[in-house]
Parts: structure tokens; C-alpha cells; sequence
């Protein structure tokens, strides 16, 4: 295997952006990714969360936009903030000044957009719902595009939002190279995707089923109205940063501030959101100036925050795959860290659904993925309190409220996924 950057023939001026960013060997999926790419091969790849996808794709793609002077090349993520995320990480990677780029998502004033849409980007990043709302208006075409990206490609062609990208695909020449990437893929995503790859090489580091062996997952079965005080123990026990996902907007919100009242330090980030209060949440976790960020699935997927030490599952997520994402969020780039999952009996369900995907074939599984783990010095599973009873009620009467006031507080995502 290739143990520096050396050996994939990159333009000098490149491989000097990757000693800026000290990227110095890389990553397996990188070495993998990086020559296949360059040939102009489609890639289906998988690869555990925080091993440097982002740069398997992009580094390809910036020699393939410079060797070829007319082409373009288009990057859809499921969110903004991703997507702001991998403008940023290309931008260090491209070396020359005139191959511009474009950020394409929603909440942002349209005449920015379109004043840089009229200098020609040849690189154009987004979000489906923004880049459709382009498209329609004709104020963005893709003929040109030589390479189209799916980053999180499973959410990219889910439920959510595979009409939105096969619109997109439309307006894409058929003769191009396409490049999936995801930590996970579930097998009916497979099929969809042979729909739009073309002779593909299928790269897979690692299993597209488990999370990252450095985090530690920890989990602690208990009832509806007792998380809260599970969660104040967890916050006083941890240090560094923490991200507590719930499944509701309306319930981050309440429960930043209800931890704010007892003087944490904490933010919430969802869908709802306006964009430049989004944009302030991450940009203020990123740069530390608190501590706990509590936020939807919007926050599940790809986002990098390296210095983020611990994942806790308030509320498990509503698929199982989210599951990986979420803690995924936690040791990044060779770096440790762990996840807390609150279990109730009403979720047991999902939790159930989760040891699946992460054990298939298994019988039921009981701990989390890596084995038994302690639970507080109790043992793992009450196993009789799996199913239903008044907790469950609960649960779901929470879970109602919760949803009922997302539902009221205007759907400005509702083309995609509202998160
Ligand atoms: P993924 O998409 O697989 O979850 P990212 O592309 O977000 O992972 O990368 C995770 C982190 O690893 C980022 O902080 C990135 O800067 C870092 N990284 C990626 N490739 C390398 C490399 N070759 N050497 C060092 N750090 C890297
Ligand atoms: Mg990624």
C-alpha cells in the first residue's frame, strides 16, 4: 500500500495543499479511492465515519477539474452544514486561485448565489432542495458536469431524497464518472445506486455495519422520567465536548435550556433553525465557546468536529444506520472517544433494530455492538421491562407532543427530510 501521497502522480502544487493540511500518509479508503478515481472509474465506497472520505473523493476530483479545463463537477450532501463542511475541506485541497467553487443551499439569500453562479464555478457543492430550486429557474446547468458526487450516499437516496436527486441527475450527462461514498449501505441502497453508476468499483474498508472500534459505547436502560437526571449525572462525570442527540426540534430546544438554567453550556441546533443561527450554533461549537451542543439527525451525519469527546443518544435515532452516524460524530482521524445511549422500554424496539444491523444474522442481541459493556455497575438489560408498559406510554405521548410541535412550527424542509 501506498505509504505517502507520492505515489498517485498528483500535481506538485497539490501535494504541497496536502502537506498544508498535514496530510502526510493516506487514509486506507484514500489509497484505495485516489487511483481508481483519477483513472475516471465510478466508485461505490464505504468506509467507517472520520477515515478521510471526504478527501478520497475530493482529491480525484480537483485533478480531474484541473487535467480538464471544460469540465465541471457537482457535490450534493443531506445538509447545509455538510455541505459547508466540504467546500471548506476542498478548498484547502484545490491550489490554484481561477478554479472556482460555489456553496448551493437553502436558507441562504438567492442573489449571492446567483452573482457567483453568473463567474463560472467549476466546482458547484449543495444541497438537492437549493440545487432543484437552481435548476428550475435556470440560473444553473450541469452539462458540463464530468463528476457527480453523492457524499452520505444512502441518505442521498433514500426515502427523503432520491426524487430530488434523480431530478438532478436529469440535467447531468449520462458519459460521466460518478463517485458514491457512506459509512453505511444498506442493501435495497445498493440496488438504487446501480441505477446511476456505470461499471463501478465497489471499495469497502472496514464493515459498512459498525461503528469506528475507537469509540466506546456505553448504554444505560432506564424510564422516560428519569434521563434527565441520567443525562445531569453523565454531564458532571464527562469533560470536553458533548453532543446529545433527541429526536425532536421542539426538544432540543427545551432541553438547552433547561441545562442552561442550571448554568451548563449548551446550544441547539435543528432544522427550523434559522440559517444564520445554524451557522453560528456549529461555528461556535467548532470553535469552543461551549460545551454541549443538543441537536436533531441534522447533526448525524458527516459533520467533522474533531475535538467532540462524547455522543449521547438522549433519544435513539429512527433508523438504525443514523445509529453509526451519530456516534460516528466522536473519534475522528485516529482519535478516541464515546457514546452513551438512554434506552426506555419503548424504544427497545429501535434499539433492537440497531443490534440487528450491527450483528446480522445474530440471535438477539443483548450490549452493544463490541459486547457487554458496564451499565452503571448494573447489569445491561431489565429484560422483562423491554416491552411496553406505562413508560412506553409515556415515551409515546412525549414523542407525540414533541413531533405536534414540529409539525406547528412550519415545515420549511418539507421538500426533504425534515430533521
Ligand atoms: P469521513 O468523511 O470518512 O467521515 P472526513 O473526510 O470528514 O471523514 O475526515 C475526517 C478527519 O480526518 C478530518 O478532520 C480530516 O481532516 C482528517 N483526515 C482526512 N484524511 C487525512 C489524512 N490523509 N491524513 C490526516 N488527516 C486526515
Ligand atoms: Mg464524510
Amino acid at each position: 500500500m501506498t505509504q505517502d501521497f507520492s505515489g498517485f502522480g498528483l500535481p506538485p502544487k497539490l501535494m504541497q495543499s496536502l502537506a498544508r493540511m498535514k496530510f502526510t500518509a493516506p487514509t486506507p479508503i484514500q489509497a484505495q479511492a485516489i487511483p481508481l478515481a483519477m483513472e475516471g472509474k465510478d466508485i461505490l465506497g464505504t468506509a467507517q465515519t472520520g477515515t478521510g472520505k471526504t478527501a478520497a473523493f475530493g482529491i480525484p476530483l480537483v485533478v480531474r477539474l484541473m487535467e480538464h479545463p471544460e469540465m465541471k463537477a457537482i457535490i450534493l450532501t443531506p445538509t447545509r452544514e455538510l455541505a459547508s463542511q466540504v467546500l471548506a475541506t476542498l478548498q484547502q485541497i484545490i491550489p490554484v486561485p481561477d478554479l472556482r467553487a460555489v456553496l448551493l443551499i437553502g436558507g441562504e439569500p438567492m442573489p449571492r448565489q446567483l452573482r457567483q453562479l453568473q463567474q463560472n464555478p467549476r466546482l458547484i457543492i449543495g444541497t438537492p432542495g437549493r440545487i432543484n430550486d437552481h435548476l428550475e429557474r435556470r440560473s444553473l446547468r450541469l452539462d458540463r458536469v464530468g463528476v457527480l458526487v453523492l457524499d452520505e450516499t444512502d441518505r442521498m437516496l433514500d426515502m427523503g431524497f432520491g426524487h430530488q436527486i434523480e431530478r438532478i441527475i436529469k440535467h447531468v450527462p449520462q458519459t460521466r464518472q460518478t463517485l458514491m461514498f457512506s459509512a453505511t449501505l444498506p442493501q435495497e441502497i445498493v440496488r438504487m445506486a446501480g441505477k446511476y453508476l456505470n461499471n463501478p468499483q465497489r471499495i469497502a474498508v472496514g464493515s459498512a455495519h459498525k461503528p469506528h472500534a475507537n469509540i466506546r459505547e456505553e448504554l444505560i436502560h432506564t424510564a422516560e422520567g428519569e434521563k434527565y437526571s441520567h443525562l445531569l449525572v453523565q454531564l458532571e462525570k464527562r469533560s470536553g465536548a458533548i453532543l446529545v442527540f433527541v429526536k425532536t426540534k421542539w426538544g432540543t430546544e427545551r432541553l438547552a435550556q433547561k441545562l442552561c438554567r442550571i448554568h451548563h453550556d449548551a446550544e441547539a441546533i435543528h432544522g427550523d433553525l434559522q440559517q444564520r443561527k445554524r451557522e453560528r450554533v456549529i461555528q461556535g461549537f467548532r470553535d469552543k465557546k461551549y460545551r454541549i451542543l443538543v441537536a436533531t439527525d441534522v447533526a448525524a451525519r458527516g459533520l467533522d468536529i474533531p475535538h467532540i469527546q462524547h455522543i449521547i443518544n438522549y433519544d435513539l435515532p429512527q433508523s438504525p444506520e443514523d445509529y453509526i452516524h451519530r456516534i460516528g460524530r466522536t473519534a475522528r482521524a485516529g482519535a478516541e472517544g464515546s457514546a452513551l445511549s438512554l434506552i426506555t422500554p419503548a424504544e427497545s424496539n429501535k434499539w433492537r433494530a440497531i443490534q440487528r444491523l450491527m450483528n446480522p444474522g445474530a440471535p438477539q442481541e443483548r450490549g452493544p455492538s463490541n459486547g457487554p459493556r458496564p451499565n452503571n455497575g448494573r447489569p445491561n438489560y431489565a429484560k422483562k421491562r423491554r416491552f411496553g408498559g406505562s413508560h412506553g406510554r409515556d415515551r409515546d405521548q412525549h414523542n407525540r407532543d414533541g413531533q405536534r410541535r414540529d409539525q406547528q412550527r412550519g415545515n420549511e424542509q418539507q421538500k426533504s427530510r425534515s430533521f
